[in-house]
């Protein structure tokens, strides 16, 4: 079951911005509508008896998702992609679709605490084996590889704490040991980091976060640069059913057109709220993969494009400090996820790490004082005065 219309791609040579303004356009061939239409039938007329036509039935494929997976397949410079009802589930999908009852998966002790809370319950009932490490460790790393995992997923930089691991490295690893290499690009996006040119064999978007960039709807993507694996998952993306609606993908595809400009105008102000942050008296710590002090920023230098949006920091203040400062906050908003153009912030202790005890907490670096910020399109200035207030008020 191959889909058809990624094979000869017009824009393979085009920039990754062009790739993603123009991404699914002029695709009407019966009125010329520049912008592609949403297709909402779940099933497509047979050309002639015995003779479907490219879509049969929507679980499979439909317009809409095929060009939004070939809009992302050319922007990681993939041969295929695979969208999904949510990140979770496009992880969920190839767990299921690779991994038998005695293959192990390796995943990293920061990871994501869906992506955690997904392979520990499936372990635990015994569809696989998952095994946690710290990747930066090469001795801990080298162990996990010599037990011949199927699967390793890197996940860089971490969350929340921005902490950067080599992906290259791994990847030659990871090959050694014939276990193929999974990237959640999540955080970077394919603007600012390209898992397959440093040896990933499967990247993972949440596309809820950055791809889509408005936080109006929940999908997921696979990307493979193997056609075999990549028919092999979709074969399973039928099986189960992950695909999502029309709509929520025509939204994507929207999106996506302002994909590069959103990532590096969000980077720039990042940058100078890290730089605001730095010399605040009233902040202990700041984390982001620009700053040498947060681990892997010599990595960070040459493997990313750009050292990205998201970034976190702790508030020299007593722990009960930290709801007055967040509820002074006039346009960074208490909400836990990440990539829109809107600013966020979100205080891992009370929320997306609240299910990891607090000694494990403080073993992972998690203090009660560090708050996460994803930074949006805001104008800078006012961002920056945002903080200035906020911290002024504590
Ligand atoms: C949000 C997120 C996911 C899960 O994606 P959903 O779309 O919320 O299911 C996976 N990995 C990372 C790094 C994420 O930020």
């Amino acid at each position: 079951m191959t889909k058809n219309i990624k094979s000869s791609s017009p824009t393979k040579s085009l920039s990754q911005r062009t790739i993603a303004v123009r991404g699914g356009l002029n695709s009407d061939v019966q009125h010329g509508a520049v912008i592609p239409k949403i297709s909402l039938s779940t099933c497509y007329r047979f050309a002639e008896f015995g003779k479907p036509r490219q879509f049969d039935y929507g679980r499979k494929s439909t317009p809409n998702r095929d060009s939004v997976e070939q809009t992302i397949a050319e922007l990681e410079g993939g041969v295929d992609a695979i969208l999904t009802n949510s990140g979770m589930s496009a992880i969920h999908l190839l767990s299921v679709a690779l991994l038998s009852p005695d293959d192990l998966i390796i995943a990293p002790h920061d990871c994501y605490g869906g992506s955690y809370r997904l392979f520990n319950s499936l372990s635990q009932k015994g569809y696989f084996k998952a095994q946690f490490i710290d990747q930066s460790d090469e001795i801990a790393l080298q162990q996990a590889l010599s037990l011949k995992p199927k699967l390793i997923l890197i996940e860089t930089p971490s969350n929340p704490l921005l902490r950067v691991v080599d992906i290259q490295k791994i990847s030659d690893l990871a090959h050694q040991s014939g276990t193929l290499v999974l990237v959640d690009n999540t955080f970077m996006t394919p603007i600012l980091q390209s898992p397959f040119q440093l040896g990933a064999d499967i990247i993972i978007h949440s596309c809820t976060k950055f791809l889509n960039g408005h936080s109006d709807l929940l999908a997921g993507v696979l990307v493979f640069r193997d056609q075999n694996i990549a028919d092999h998952v979709l074969w399973w993306s039928n099986n189960i059913g992950t695909a999502n609606s029309s709509f929520d993908t025509y939204l994507l595809q929207r999106g996506l057109r302002t994909l590069s400009i959103r990532v590096l105008t969000q980077q720039e102000s990042a940058l100078k709220i890290v730089d605001f942050l730095v010399n605040h008296p009233k902040i202990a710590a700041v984390h982001h993969p620009s700053l040498s002090t947060t681990s892997g920023h010599d990595i960070a230098e040459k493997q990313q494009k750009g050292f990205g949006s998201l970034l976190s920091f702790e508030l020299k203040a007593s722990a009960d400090q930290i709801p007055c400062f967040v509820e002074q906050l006039k346009i960074f908003t208490l909400a836990q996820s990440l990539g829109g153009t809107e600013s966020l912030i979100s205080h891992p202790t009370t929320m997306t790490h609240s299910g990891i005890s607090p000694q494990a907490r403080k073993e992972a670096g998690i203090s009660d004082q560090l708050l996460r910020i994803s930074v949006g399109l805001e104008d800078i200035d006012d961002l920056i005065t945002d903080l200035k207030q906020a911290l002024a008020a504590i």
